[in-house]
């Protein structure tokens, strides 16, 4: 675009300097002549005033709108004055002659109205009336001042010239008429349009150059002409050839208009259009009081002129004075706004400063307070004026001291970098606070200077923080270390005992007890039991062990640094004794035992650090296998963990699995053995007892996987189905007919059946779909049940009671269940224990009066009395003697299959009498 523009420049320069060359007076007279130049003249001014008049022509085609309009008109102007010069050319070149008027001079004053009305067009005017005025009086003081020089070197000299005729006369006037207001609104449109920037400066600059240019030139030509100097090919020529070189260039240009909106290029525009009426008012009086002061006259029209130039002047600089006058309030208005908007941010960022939950401190780099928000009072209780050019560290912890500073110092040698920190800051009262806080580096920000820390006091967030790992890692009521923590801890001890070559031993305490409290006084109680344990606990272990607890009524403890087994066990020792003294609770006092299992890690002698420690697991699970060999062996007991432990356990649970798999695969199976009415010998009823065909182990009794059955729960699924095969076969023996109808059914039942909320629906339904009689139905109980009773069985057997269906105690006499147990509870039978039959029949002996006793208590208590395992015909008839009223043993029958009860029920036979008389056999039975 710009290199286009330069080679149009270029060769129009050389096109003009051409033309002027020729028509240079000196190069006359080198051989060219005065005609050539005449006639060189006369072609190349046609030629460029219609080529002028073709580039703006195609400037036209190619522009929109009022542009597309303007540029038309100036193309037909330059065209209009082509036109003309071409007829002059062929008057003067051709047929020889110099007509004035003639048909060119319509040409040549046609280019005028055009070129002003082309010219006028090209800007936008304003559209405020002031603005117009203002463009309006610039026009005219241009217009008046062009008029005065005029008037003073031409027009007033062309009027008095008289002429060949009136038309003549007009004509010769009508030139520099035209001249001064196409020049005029030339300059005015320059200095318009160099403000409004609606057009290119250059192409506006062009234009007017040859607008007054032209004009110019045809001053100049009117003024030789009027003194008879002009000849066509005279350096007047030149003018005019340049004007319209200059009209074309500009049709010719093509702007960018980038570099012309710049700021720079803007200022230089608007001062060169303010210039312009000035310039063209100075040349005008100068030129006047020259004309003046050479001539000592002033004409009318001078005067004239410069009364209107004066006016005008006046009503400039009204209007000047106005603009300034708005541009001054406009220019207050703003500055008023914007003071206004930076209260406001100013008020805005302050009261966020103030109010804000976080305080925002400025140091310099040296690490010095520059400033301090106002919040830092409310939030840290701390002074702002007494923090002023305070060294922050003041503020710090001695041993974060040193960290925040080094921090503080990177963050400084960083420009714009940020960094989060967490510190705690004392507060006014001498509090620590825990604060998270961004350090932002504005060292290099001019208007801070410094380093900015955004403090947020986090201390409540970091207290709730502690609180619940506090929590997760430790029991709520005794706020020891729960499980989780406990086996972290056991964890590192494992792994610094190697290094200290100490021993580490784990100790599992149960409370023995604990549940018959927590069911009989409530939780409250056990809470408060399992608190009071937990206090005495800790009062027997070193400062450096840990008490834990690992859940329910199970306790631990970690000896971290121990010599042996001995000193564990010591441990251990302490442990039952702190539980020796009763526990007052809700002013009872309530004695709890507890068992101990301990196992140890042993710290090695250095040369296999760490080769055969135990794991974490390893070791928990060991004191755990201890503390349950402590429970077996009986209340208050300690055990040390030994290896054999664990192949118990692995035999244990292949014995459960097993036990699982029988009551899925059938291995299980019922035999019945008969119980008889001791005064006729009369069958009266049979006791269900449980078989194990093993595949393996071959016939299992109930007493060697029943209470395997009782500790993993595995007893109530399998007790149901004891209870409801037995249902199923009594009643399946009634259906036989053969007597079996009022035999009594006795099953036994585990204290973990009856614990279970359900076991009295169990027993309804099992009865209801069998169809069997509630009042056939004995459920046989261990004295057990009766002494760690709770609420839920005792409600589970008085439901079922009411049902019709009764109880017995079974084995009694062993469980040292007391009269009031018996009389509390809905008991109709008792039992009367082997161990007591066994040793009866040796005559009168302390066994025997037990036995008595037993039998007169039933008696007295109104209850049934059943004895169990008569082997003997001495012992039948002892229990005879007593007033026992039933019985069972070896010596009527062994427990037998089913088949066989129903060949008994089908046949009743007399029972083996071994060595006792036929009449004593008849008397027995
Ligand atoms: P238990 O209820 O006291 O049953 C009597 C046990 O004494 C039976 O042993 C029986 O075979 C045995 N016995 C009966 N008469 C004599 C005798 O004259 N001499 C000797 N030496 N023993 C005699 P068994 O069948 O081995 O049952 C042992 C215990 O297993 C039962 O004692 C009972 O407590 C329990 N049991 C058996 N079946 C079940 C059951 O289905 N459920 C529950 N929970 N426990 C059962
Ligand atoms: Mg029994
Ligand atoms: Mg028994």
């Amino acid at each position: 675009m710009r290199r286009r523009n330069v080679a149009v420049f270029l060769v129009a320069s050389a096109l003009g300097l051409v033309f002027g060359l020729v028509c240079f007076p000196p190069t006359h007279g080198i051989g060219l002549g005065k005609g050539f130049a005449r006639d060189f003249s006369n072609v190349g001014l046609a030629i460029a005033a219609l080529g002028a008049g073709a580039a703006m022509g195609v400037r036209a085609s190619r522009a929109k709108g009022r542009q597309r309009l303007s540029w038309a008109l100036l193309a037909a102007s330059a065209a209009s004055w082509g036109g003309g010069q071409t007829i002059w050319a062929i008057y003067e070149s051709i047929l020889g002659k110099q007509p004035f008027p003639s048909a060119a001079d319509i040409g040549y004053l046609g280019e005028i109205p055009t070129i002003v009305a082309g010219l006028l067009l090209m800007p936008n005017l304003p559209s405020r009336a002031a603005g117009r005025l203002r463009v309006l009086t610039d026009g005219g003081l241009i217009a008046a001042s062009l008029a005065m020089i005029s008037w003073t070197f031409l027009l007033g000299e062309q009027l008095h010239t008289p002429a060949d005729s009136r038309l003549a006369q007009v004509i010769s006037i009508a030139y520099p008429i035209g001249d001064i207001v196409s020049a005029s609104v030339a300059l005015f449109v320059l200095s318009h349009a160099m403000r409004t920037r609606d057009v290119s400066p250059w192409v506006v600059l062009l234009i007017t150059g040859g607008v007054v240019g032209f004009a110019t030139s045809d001053s100049w030509f009117a003024v030789s002409n009027l003194h008879g100097t002009y000849y066509s090919g005279s350096p007047v020529d030149i003018g005019w050839f340049s004007a319209f070189l200059l009209l074309a260039v500009a049709g010719l240009h093509r702007s960018t208009g980038e570099a012309s909106h710049s700021p720079a290029a803007t200022r230089t525009a608007t001062a060169f259009a303010l210039v312009v009426p000035y310039a063209a008012v100075i040349a005008a009086i100068t030129l006047t009081a020259a004309e003046v002061w050479i001539h000592h006259r002033l004409t009318m029209s001078q005067s004239v002129c410069a009364l209107i130039i004066m006016i005008l002047g006046a009503i400039r600089h009204v209007l000047a004075t106005q603009v300034n006058q708005r541009l001054r309030r406009h220019l207050e208005a703003r500055v008023q706004e914007r003071t206004r908007e930076l209260a406001t941010s100013a008020a805005r960022f302050t009261a966020l400063v103030t109010h804000s939950s976080d305080v925002i401190f400025v140091l310099d780099p040296s690490g010095r307070v520059t400033y301090a928000s106002p919040s830092v009072h409310e939030i840290f209780g701390l002074d702002t004026a007494s923090l002023d050019d305070a060294p922050f560290a003041r503020l710090l912890k001695l041993g974060e001291a040193a960290l925040v500073l080094e921090e503080i110092a990177a963050a400084a040698g960083a420009p714009y970098s940020t960094r989060t920190l967490s510190f705690a800051l004392r507060g006014g009262d001498g509090r620590w606070r825990q604060t998270e806080t961004v350090v932002t580096s504005l060292v290099d920000d001019p208007a801070v200077q410094g380093l900015v820390l955004n403090c947020r006091d986090i201390t409540e967030r970091s207290e709730l923080e502690a609180q619940l790992v506090h929590q997760a890692f430790h029991d709520v009521l005794t706020r020891l270390p729960n499980r989780a923590l406990f086996r972290d801890r056991v964890a590192h001890a494992l792994v610094a005992a190697p290094r200290h070559g100490a021993s580490v031993a784990v100790l599992f305490l149960d409370l023995d007890g604990f549940k018959a409290v927590n069911d009989s006084l409530g939780h409250d109680a056990g809470d408060q039991l399992l608190l009071s344990a937990a206090q005495r606990f800790e009062h027997v272990v070193r400062p450096g062990d840990t008490v834990a607890r690992l859940g329910g009524d199970e306790f631990a403890v970690l000896l971290e640094d121990v010599a042996g087994a001995d000193e564990a066990g010591e441990v251990g020792q302490r442990l039952i004794e702190a539980l020796a003294e009763p526990f007052v609770i809700s002013g009872r006092p309530i004695l709890v035992g507890g068992s101990v299992g301990v196992a140890l890690a042993h710290a090695l002698d250095g040369s296999s650090p760490g080769a055969s420690m135990p794991t974490t697991e390893e070791l928990l699970r060991n004191a755990d296998l201890a503390m349950y060999r402590a429970k077996a062996n009986g209340r208050g007991g300690i055990a040390h963990f030994e290896p054999g432990m664990h192949a118990s356990l692995v035999a244990r649970v292949q014995e459960e699995a097993d036990l699982r798999a029988a009551l899925e695969e059938g291995q299980l199976r019922l035999e019945y053995q008969p119980t008889y009415r001791l005064a006729d010998g009369a069958l009266t009823g049979v006791e269900a007892l449980l078989r194990w065909d093993h595949p393996v182990r071959g016939l299992v009794p109930p007493n060697d996987f029943i209470p395997l059955a009782e500790q993993t729960g595995l007893i109530v699924p399998i007790g149901s189905w004891v209870l409801r095969e037995a249902c199923r076969q009594a009643v399946e023996w009634a259906a036989d007919g053969r007597g079996a109808a009022g035999l009594t059914l006795a099953v036994n039942v585990s204290a973990r059946q009856l614990q279970n909320d359900g076991f009295a629906d169990i027993v309804a339904q099992c009865l209801r779909q069998t169809g069997l009689a509630p009042d056939r139905l004995v459920l046989e109980l261990t004295e057990s049940v009766l002494l760690e009773h709770d609420e839920v069985t005792v409600a589970t057997l008085r439901a079922i009671r009411a049902s019709g269906v009764r109880i017995a105690v079974d084995d009694f006499g062993t469980g040292y269940s007391s009269l009031s147990y018996l009389s509390r509870f809905p008991v109709d039978l008792l039992k009367v224990d082997r161990s007591f039959v066994d040793r009866l029949g040796d005559g009168e002996s302390e066994s025997s009066a037990l036995a008595r006793s037993i039998v007169q208590l039933g008696h007295s208590l109104a209850l049934t009395t059943v004895a169990e395992g008569i082997e003997q015909p001495d012992q039948l008839r002892a229990l005879q003697a007593m007033g026992c009223e039933y019985g069972q043993g070896f010596y009527f029958a062994k427990p037998v299959r089913p088949e066989e009860i129903a060949k008994m029920i089908a046949a009743p036979k007399a029972p083996p009498q071994g060595s006792a008389p036929a009449s004593e056999r008849a008397l027995a039975l």
